[in-house]
């Protein structure tokens, strides 16, 4: 008998952002992601409390990539953690280069440098479906998540009792993956699932594509630009598929960290991470490297010469075409430029793909701000007049209701704990997903003793 089983928040409780869980006995403690949360024009904030307890976890498991599930595990290195980090190989690709790149935006404002090395040789590699050891008695197995590339849920088994954290999952199919696969045939003790969209109904995907397309196809025929904002890792490369469908003469221009971000996919095109659909694809359309299309090119000095100069001359051509940027909330990043350039003309169409946080200038723009600043961080603050149509499509890349729902009639756990929402979304998710037991909304650093 090793005590009772706790499961602790430190983060993602009663909100999206920063990510960590503990679980723990009197002799075991297992990291649930560690990330942090950003904010615009804010430092990001840590997850609360796990700083005093980073020297008892015997190790982290890691869901994927995105930094507020992986941005503070550096971190646990600087407050004594000694142990290794579990998670999947495509994830250890990317996160290390996002890490990186938080670096060089926030510093040392959570970890130093030589800690973001100490967690990369702390990473360990594991493939879906394959049960690895994490602490003495404790054993864990991923299954995929459908979220993003290498993102998986874990299913804990700790001294017989079995634990699910979904991390972020998606039930819809897009364009690498078919959905979040339902975890193994035993009924699950306890499911730790989020519920980002508790109360929001998602589009059908197919419609969002229909759409996308009807955008892109009236404003190429206008010879119009449409600027696409989007997130650097998993839906810039679902919309180069999408693109890729129906666009073959059309350049596509492809900017900021997307371009890293499509090597690393490319290079983990394999049965064991993305779906077969994805090979069927590449064969119709003749190809090796989704990314690399005849129309595809992407804004390098090697393509475009100097690539601040080819985004001006852009602005200059009357060719239509499509422009694919980081920041995916227009919060900096060459987006900037495109909307400089592109933004003044009432022919061109800026296509929203994501989710705008509130505080961030694409949450502005999609509220009516017509009149914004761009390159004000790299000291070239200029005003625009935002004269473009601005459309939103809604893309996500979390479960909806019914995806949640069915992972719980599959798993049929005796206790369901909700994170990774807001206080509306876990309300209304509580609600619904209701059976017999009311699911758990956790409090930052309040322990849930789990029924073991
Ligand atoms: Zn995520």
């Amino acid at each position: 008998m090793t005590g009772k089983l706790t499961l602790t928040a430190f983060g993602a409780a009663g909100e999206v952002g920063r990510s960590c869980f503990v679980l723990k006995d009197r002799d075991r403690a297992i990291a649930l992601d560690c990330g942090i949360k950003l904010r615009p024009k804010q430092p990001s904030l840590a997850p609360s409390g796990v700083d005093k307890i980073a020297r008892e976890i015997d190790s982290v498991v890691l869901s994927h990539a995105h930094v507020d599930h992986s941005g503070y595990i550096p971190a646990l290195f600087k407050h004594g953690f000694q142990g290794e980090i579990h998670t999947t190989n495509p994830t250890i690709d990317i996160t290390y280069e996002l890490w990186k790149d938080h670096f060089k935006i926030e510093g040392e404002r959570h970890w130093r440098e030589e800690n973001l090395e100490q967690a990369f040789d702390a990473m360990r590699a594991h493939r879906y479906h394959q049960r690895y050891k994490i602490a003495d008695g404790v054993y864990a197995t991923f299954y995929r998540a459908g979220h993003i590339l290498g993102g998986a849920q874990t299913v804990i088994e700790w001294d017989g009792t079995l634990i699910l954290y979904t991390g972020d999952i998606n039930d819809k199919t897009t364009p690498l993956f078919d959905g979040f696969e339902l975890p193994g045939n035993e009924p699950i003790d306890i499911v730790i699932t989020e519920a980002t969209n508790g109360n929001r109904i998602i589009p059908d995907r197919e419609q969002v594509n229909r759409d996308l397309r009807e955008t892109v196809t009236k404003a190429v025929q206008r010879k119009a630009k449409v600027v696409v904002p989007s997130f650097a890792i998993g839906r810039s490369q679902e919309l180069e598929f999408v693109f890729g469908q129906f666009l073959d003469e059309i350049p596509v221009y492809i900017d900021g960290m997307i371009r890293l971000m499509n090597a690393i996919t490319n290079y983990y095109i394999h049965p064991d991470w993305v779906s077969p659909r994805v090979f069927r694809y590449l064969k119709e359309k003749g190809l090796a490297n989704p990314f690399e299309k005849e129309n595809f090119t992407e804004i390098t000095r090697e393509n475009v010469g100097n690539p601040h100069e080819f985004r001006r001359f852009l602005g200059k051509t009357d060719q239509p075409a499509v422009i694919l940027s980081t920041s995916g909330m227009m919060e900096g990043g060459p987006i900037h430029t495109h909307l400089e350039v592109h933004g003044q003309k009432q022919e061109n169409v800026l296509a929203v793909p994501g989710y705008q946080a509130e505080g961030t200038l694409g949450r502005a723009i999609i509220e009516g701000q017509r009149e914004i600043v761009v390159n004000e961080f790299i000291g070239r603050p200029t005003t625009v007049n935002l004269e473009l149509s601005i459309q939103r499509f809604q893309y996500s890349g979390h479960a909806s209701l019914e995806g949640i729902k069915r992972l719980l009639s599959h798993t049929q756990p005796k206790q369901t704990i909700l994170i990774h929402c807001d206080h509306d979304e876990g309300t209304h998710a509580g609600q619904q997903l209701t059976n017999g037991t009311a699911p758990i909304l956790p409090k930052a650093g309040v322990p849930i003793e789990l029924l073991a």
